[in-house]
């Protein structure tokens, strides 16, 4: 048997048992889950700074593919990718708030400084949000949903912070899409 007609047989040989493999693989792996992941996390331990970089690497290598894959991936899992990340916030609630305090804590700062320089660097906005929210307390203006897409959670996109009650309402999606429409 020559080299390409052994691999050919192994090819044909794993084609024609593919579901028993599967269902072999699957069984295995349900026994010795706990090894496994056991053996996987001490491995990752042990050498987390190789791991890291392979993944870095293997990341720059393949960013294109990866990127329109994910891109690919979500478009047509919106709805569900959508559902899953809203799920696995609720799951995650209080140890991601707890992360957001923490990180608060601790950069407390740094966050502060960068409020300061936000405020320092745009006072215009600063200024029309103020107005505007002052305005929404008092019921001057009320609150809209998105106007493109109608979702009820709408932040205010300022056409003119000369004009802060002036204001398109629109859901943070529509409204981040506006903002990179008009940079680009
Ligand atoms: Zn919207
Ligand atoms: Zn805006």
């Amino acid at each position: 048997m020559t080299k390409e007609e052994r691999a050919a047989y192994h090819k044909e040989y794993r084609n024609l048992h593919k579901a028993e493999f599967a269902a072999y693989a699957k069984k295995y792996y349900k026994k010795h889950r706990a090894e496994l992941n056991a053996y996987h996390k001490d491995y990752y331990k042990s050498n987390q700074a190789e791991v890291i970089a392979y993944a870095k690497k293997y990341y720059k290598k393949h960013k294109a593919e990866l990127n329109a894959y994910n891109k690919d991936y979500y478009k047509s899992n919106k709805a569900e990718a959508a559902a899953y990340h809203k799920e696995y916030y609720n799951k995650h609630k209080e140890e991601l708030n707890a992360c957001k305090k923490d990180y608060y804590k601790e950069n407390r700062a740094e966050v502060i400084a960068r409020r300061k320089d936000y405020k320092r660097l745009n006072p215009e906005k600063v200024k029309a949000h103020g107005i505007l929210n002052q305005a929404v307390k008092k019921g001057e203006i009320i609150k809209q949903p998105c106007s493109i897409c109608g979702k009820l959670k709408a932040e205010a996109h300022h056409p003119d912070y000369s004009e802060p009650l002036n204001v398109i309402w629109l859901c943070r999606s529509h409204h981040f899409t506006l903002h990179a429409e008009m940079k680009g």
